[in-house]
């Protein structure tokens, strides 16, 4: 038995990287071997974890290719298990106690969040460019951006869940990390995680295909941090929304700090189930507004900086001025004019400013035709053009035909008459109350408003 394991140990040991085996393998040991089914000793649940999900079809494999017969192997925790330096016992009838705590092992919560030791299979999928120095403070996102600091000084202590929203491009995601960061600097142990609602739906989906629901806990589970951006994402997805809650309510009850961002108030998200929407608001609720200009002149400063580039006070308040709301577009706008100088080695200055923002808009704009507004508004309900130009009037085609009318008759210089007779002849009395009725709602019904938005992204993007 132990000769086979040893055997199987100096093939993968051959196969992998020295750091992972060391890791991995050195603390197994064979513990029985009974009619072809050999069993591994491993030190605790996450070994067993981690071996199953990374190793088990290599160590299937080798020990295939050395043994005449098939032998089907499992694992045992067997707590305490054996440290790396320690050799294979022959025979392990009394677990040796390990001279080193074995990691990853929680029962109780404990004083500190961070007992736990460092995990390597791990990942925080934090980006580290985005960090609180990188972040301008204003009026707009001061009481996020402090909420998140006392998050981060404090982990699981005063506020959680800590709930952050506001509208695209506002420096949600950008928060997120900086929390993450931040207390992997005083905390290098803490098992933090970032990951967006979507991710969260993709794996458990993927885990449910697999029947690896046992696995996809115990990834959330043992987390110290979570932090999870567009939770809206969960809308309408009822067993990702449950999972979702046990996760929650799972790290909440251990005291574990959850960070959440949604493009909206936890109110307004009417998809999502209340359970949900409550422990939401169970904490502190932070919003973050679009910011006035000098705050974007101080974003594009930092910015530029951060690129090594000097802008002059009058370019800055030029892109400002010119960019809205959304921080990522303010980015985007100030990347292409420091990209143009430097193509066409000019001096970072007002006139080429200007230059590069007339193509920016007209890029933009180059896709607001009438037909392709109404195909993809079409696709996005799942409807065709034909039905758009046709004269039915159920709600599901007068709808979706009235937000087409409505980007047209805002994001094109076409005149009413023309709107009309490309949606199948229509009057232009049409177009007005299309446009009327659309405009309204857009300000009452933040559902029409999110959709309104989404089509006219999706034509911007082509
Ligand atoms: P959201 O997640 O709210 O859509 P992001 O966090 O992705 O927005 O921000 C978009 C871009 O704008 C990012 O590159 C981010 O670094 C930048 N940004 C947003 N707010 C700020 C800010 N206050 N200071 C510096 N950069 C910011
Ligand atoms: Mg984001």
């Amino acid at each position: 038995m132990n000769s086979l394991w040893n055997s199987c140990l100096q093939e993968i040991e051959k196969k992998i990287l020295p750091e992972n085996f060391n890791t991995w393998f050195s603390p197994t040991f064979p513990s029985s071997n009974d009619q072809g089914r050999l069993t591994i000793a491993v030190p605790n649940r996450f070994y067993e974890k981690c071996l199953t999900e990374n190793y088990l079809s290599l160590i299937q494999d080798t020990l295939d290719n050395l043994s005449q017969e098939k032998v089907e192997v499992r694992f045992e925790v067997i707590p305490g298990g054996l440290s790396p330096q320690t050799p294979p016992v022959q025979t392990p009838a009394v677990a040796p106690v390990a001279p080193q705590p074995a990691p990853t092992q929680q029962k109780e919560p404990s004083p500190s969040i961070f007992m736990q030791a460092r995990n390597p299979a791990y990942q925080t999928c934090l980006n580290p460019k985005y960090k609180f120095d990188s972040f301008v403070v204003g009026p707009n996102n001061q009481f996020a951006q402090a909420a998140c600091q006392a998050v981060s000084s404090n982990p699981g202590l005063n506020y959680n869940p800590l709930f952050l929203y506001g509208a695209v491009g506002l420096g949600k995601t950008h928060l997120l990390h900086s929390v993450g960061n931040e207390i992997l600097k005083a905390h290098p142990d803490a098992r933090v995680r970032y990951l967006s609602a979507e991710n969260f739906t993709v794996d458990l989906i993927e885990s449910i295909k697999r029947d690896q629901m046992h696995s996809f806990r115990e990834r959330y589970r043992p987390l110290d941090v979570l932090l999870v951006d567009d939770i809206q994402f969960l809308g309408g997805k009822e067993r990702t929304q449950e999972e979702f809650f046990y996760t929650f309510n799972s790290l909440y009850e251990y005291h574990k700090q959850i960070v959440i961002s949604a493009d909206r108030y936890p109110k307004d998200m009417h998809d999502i189930e209340e359970r949900l929407r409550s422990r939401f608001e169970s904490g502190l609720i932070a919003d973050i507004i679009p910011p006035d200009l000098e705050t974007k002149i101080a974003i594009l400063f930092k910015k530029a900086e951060s690129h090594k580039k000097q802008i002059s006070q009058d370019v800055a308040a030029f892109l400002a001025q010119n960019i809205k709301s959304n921080i990522r577009e303010l980015e985007g706008l100030l990347l292409r004019v420091i990209a143009y100088a430097s193509f066409t080695k000019r001096n970072l200055d007002m006139a080429l400013a200007q230059e590069v923002l007339r193509d920016f808009t007209v890029d933009k704009n180059r896709n607001f035709t009438i037909p392709n507004i109404m195909r993809t508004a079409a696709s996005f309900f799942n409807l065709k053009v034909q039905d758009l130009k046709s004269k039915r009037r159920s709600r599901e085609i007068s709808v979706p035909r009235q937000i087409a009318m409505f980007i047209c008759r805002e994001h094109t210089p076409a005149s009413l008459p023309e709107i009309g007779r490309q949606f199948g002849g229509k009057d232009h009395t049409t177009v007005i109350f299309s446009h009327k009725k659309i405009a309204k709602l857009v300000k009452e019904n933040k559902e029409i408003e999110k959709t309104v938005d989404e089509i006219v992204k999706i034509i911007e993007q082509g």
